[in-house]
């Protein structure tokens, strides 16, 4: 690709169909290959045993962030789980890479392209083994001593979210003797920290039916004990403030309210209901986990909303820290929109 002075910029893939017309891979006169591909996947090895250690299940691929545009690469149980999210990345990336991938995954590699966003791309969903034997039912994502049970062959709703891995230790460390409400829980990724910290309790709120399920069969998995209700997180956050109910530790993960900049005043107002109700939860001294996953509420705007928030609640809160996602999932300088992952630690005085 060149400039409008007729200067190389870089070499990338082309979709026309797609509203990102070009993606870059290299910058100058580097054209990508296939060794090019396996340094940039090598490299992303690397920087994760640099900062992680010999972690067995995370992201090996983080798409834009690792260099490599459109590809989502994790290890699960031995197996690694591919979601190509754009034309290029499944047309071009994942054959240069396949061979590497094997080798990281040995147990097998599954092809896991079901996200939405591949319509953009005019690309259809496929889930299919690539290398090895499916598994033939759920297989361990292990953090720590922590093992949840994720279904890599399921429906719409499966997987881990590896993104939290260090906030989960947050809250465990902070859980003990603690009475703990982890808001829209999932498969129970702060639930089960908490409880395994010792938590006086754990109370777990989640609308789906098929996580809620997977929830428990977690709890079940790691030895404790949470009680799962499966409702609406707005409907029963009102309720248990009403009812004057309280916590020591309310864990707020809700999904990304805004998908793009034109949801965002939605969003925001979701963002602020749901941070009043938690902070009017928590007993004194009581601690708020709260996160914002969507790309387009920035770190700026959900400090204003949680500040917001606090002043309507009449909270008086301490804020303790501020922390971004895991190392499995870096991001790029130059792309605001990978910073995408916020989470706050509050106290109440
Ligand atoms: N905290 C989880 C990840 C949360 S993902 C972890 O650590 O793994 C967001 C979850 O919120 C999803 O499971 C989704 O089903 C659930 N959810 C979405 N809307 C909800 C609502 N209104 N009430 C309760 N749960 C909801």
């Amino acid at each position: 690709m060149e400039d409008s002075r007729g200067r190389t910029v870089g070499a990338g893939y082309v979709n026309p169909a797609s509203g990102i017309l070009v993606r870059l891979l290299t910058r100058g006169s580097a054209l990508p290959s296939p060794d090019w591909a396996k340094g940039q996947f090598q490299r992303a090895l690397q920087r994760r045993k640099a900062l992680m250690g010999d972690v067995e299940d995370l992201r090996l691929v983080h798409s834009e962030a690792d260099g490599l545009p459109g590809l989502v690469v994790e290890r699960i149980g031995g197996y690694a789980v591919v979601s190509p999210d754009t034309l290029g990345a499944e047309r071009v990336l994942l054959p240069w890479l396949l061979e590497e991938i094997e080798a990281a995954a040995p147990r097998g590699v599954i092809l896991r392209a079901v996200a939405p966003i591949r319509q953009r791309e005019g690309l259809a969903p496929r889930l299919e083994m690539l290398r090895g034997e499916a598994p033939e039912g759920p297989v361990i994502a292990r953090e720590g001593d922590i093992r949840y049970a994720v279904d890599l062959f399921g429906g719409q709703k499966t997987g881990h979210y590896f993104d939290q891995r260090e906030n989960r230790a947050l809250c465990r460390s902070l859980g003990e003797g603690r009475r703990v409400l982890d808001v829209f829980s999932y498969t129970g990724g702060f639930a089960i920290a908490a409880a395994l910290g010792g938590a006086g309790s754990v109370t777990a709120i989640e609308s789906s039916g098929e996580a809620a399920a997977a929830l428990s069969g977690n709890a079940a998995l790691n030895g404790v004990t949470v009680e799962v209700r499966e409702e609406n997180a707005f409907d029963l956050l009102r309720q248990l403030v009403r009812d004057g109910e309280r916590y020591d530790l309310v864990v707020l993960d809700p999904p990304p309210f805004a998908r793009g900049r034109d949801h965002l005043e939605a969003a925001l107002r979701a963002y602020k209901e749901i941070n009043l109700r938690a902070m009017r939860l928590l007993a004194p001294g009581g601690y708020l986990l709260t996160a914002s996953c969507s790309h387009a509420v920035s770190l700026g705007e959900f400090l204003a909303v949680i500040e917001d928030a606090a002043g309507d609640a009449g909270v008086p809160l301490t804020r303790l820290a501020v922390r971004g996602p895991a190392p499995d999932h870096p991001i790029r300088v130059e792309v605001p929109e990978s910073d995408y992952l916020h989470l706050l630690a509050l106290q109440r005085d």
